[in-house]
């Protein structure tokens, strides 16, 4: 199978470090709120990743952190006057429940900065003995950029550029500006660590170091987190790890697109942040990843208003032929294997879950017309569907429970939407003069196409 390797650029075929094992590390959240659907977008493109792996055959131990010491927290804890640590451990239990709720699996171990205080003060102390990094007399201890040449490998910058985006802060503390804090000093008040050089706590960016090496050792095959931690974060984990083992870190350096919203940047400043629990109070959790896995997961998301009204839509409109071919062959069994062995191949391509959920349409589309010649096939590619698809989280639920729930009441009659269903896979196909046709069709029904980028909407006209 081939994955995109930020660090060289490319695709490049899986070989794993040890045989028929994957080590992966994926950068999880600083829990300084609620979860957003960037986190719910990066943890799920992490399980679909190991999920995949394990198809493979590979043994997978996955790793994720949660960042629960930063300013951001302690700006949090000052606020609201509750202790950073008692704040850090509501808010992983909140975003826990809300990534429960979402059904994205746990991963195999989760790791949380403050509990791994030891292994950091002693990453910290052993750059130290090797000239990497440096006490700056304030009580903050820097890793010194100049001592590791390979630094910018990942992103690719150059120094002029690195100082772009990075707060500069207690310079004159520092050999040089480029060096950034592993430990930091605590102010008064602060949640803070014993430490050689006085109470503080670490940095943000040693923390995934020193974890990284606690769980697996001095090297992992896949290193994965958002394309925004390439740079600096990214770039301070490689020259933090790589200087103390002398080792590459990891094989595989991978970055998932970020969210936008209505095209636009989504953040706290612009109020535009969308909350997962807010998606999952209006859509199902299939209609949310049916929604973010149909894109490439390393390009930028749009979350458009019609984003998740139309993945649910696709949804209520797949299990209707589920639900159908169910009750029509309840004893049928077995499945399409095709189905599979395409899934495969689509996910083996650097994970391509657009191609395999746009396969859906030309399925369900056949099977549609299976039933409504009698033919039980029907129902042995929907049960394939419910297997190869589980994968991406896709069609665990029963199907009269799924519509009773999230099917809306106005719908279309069957025979446009099996008519609007067709049309759709017929512009995924690039079929123009057939969608035209299925629209003029429509309309003689009574009823309108309004397409978007993500699917198209009914209205009665
Ligand atoms: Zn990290």
């Amino acid at each position: 199978m081939k994955i995109y390797n930020s660090l060289t650029r490319r695709k490049e075929e899986f070989v794993p470090l040890e045989a028929g094992k994957v080590k992966m590390y994926a950068c999880g959240i600083t829990v300084s709120g609620e979860a957003h659907i960037g986190h719910a977008f990066q943890a799920l493109v992490y399980d679909v990743f190991r999920k995949f792996f394990e198809k493979q055959g590979y043994k997978v131990l996955y790793a994720r952190n949660y960042t629960d010491v930063d300013d951001k927290i302690i700006a949090k804890s000052r606020e609201t006057g509750i202790p950073a640590d008692v704040y850090a451990a509501r808010m992983i239990e909140k975003i826990d429940g809300e990534m429960r709720r979402a059904r994205v699996d746990e991963p195999t171990l989760w790791l949380k900065a403050t509990e791994h205080i030891g292994d950091i003060i002693a990453f910290i102390e052993g750059l130290i003995e090797k000239g990497h990094a440096y006490p700056g007399g304030n009580g903050d201890v820097y890793f010194s950029v100049d001592s590791f040449p390979a630094y910018g490998q990942l992103s690719g910058r150059d120094k002029e550029d690195m100082l772009d985006g990075v707060r500069v802060e207690n310079d004159e503390c520092k050999r040089s500006p480029y060096d950034f804090a592993l430990w930091k000093a605590a102010k008064e008040g602060e949640i803070s660590w014993d430490s050689p050089w006085g109470k503080g706590r670490p940095g943000w960016h040693i923390e995934c170091s020193a974890m990284n090496r606690a769980a697996f050792g001095d090297c992992i095959d896949i290193h994965g987190g958002g394309r925004d931690l390439i740079f600096p974060h990214h770039e301070n984990e490689i020259a933090q790890t790589e200087a103390l083992t002398g080792k590459p870190f990891a094989r595989y350096w991978t970055h998932n697109g970020l969210i936008k919203v209505n095209g636009q940047k989504m953040s706290k400043s612009l109020g535009n942040v969308v909350l997962l629990s807010d998606v999952l109070d209006r859509f199902s959790d299939e209609a949310l990843k049916f929604a973010l896995l149909s894109s490439n997961y390393r390009g930028d998301l749009n979350v458009t208003d019609d984003l998740f009204p139309n993945a649910e839509a696709h949804l209520v409109r797949f299990y209707t032929i589920i639900e159908r071919a169910e009750s029509a062959f309840p004893c049928e069994q077995g499945g399409e294997e095709e189905i599979d062995s395409r899934f495969d191949e689509a996910m083996s391509d650097d994970f391509n879950t657009a191609l395999a959920l746009s396969d859906l349409f030309g399925y369900f589309k056949e099977a549609s017309r299976l039933l409504a010649a009698g033919d039980p096939r029907a129902r042995r590619i929907v049960n394939q569907i419910r297997k190869t698809y589980s994968l991406l989280g896709l069609f665990r639920y029963d199907a009269k429970e799924y519509l009773s729930r999230h099917a809306r009441e106005e719908e279309a009659p069957e025979a446009v939407r099996a008519l609007a269903e067709e049309r759709w896979a017929a512009r995924k196909n690039r079929d123009w003069a057939r969608s035209d046709a299925l629209r003029e069709e429509i309309a003689r029904m009574g009823y309108a196409v309004k397409d978007s980028k993500d699917g198209y909407t009914l209205t009665k006209m």
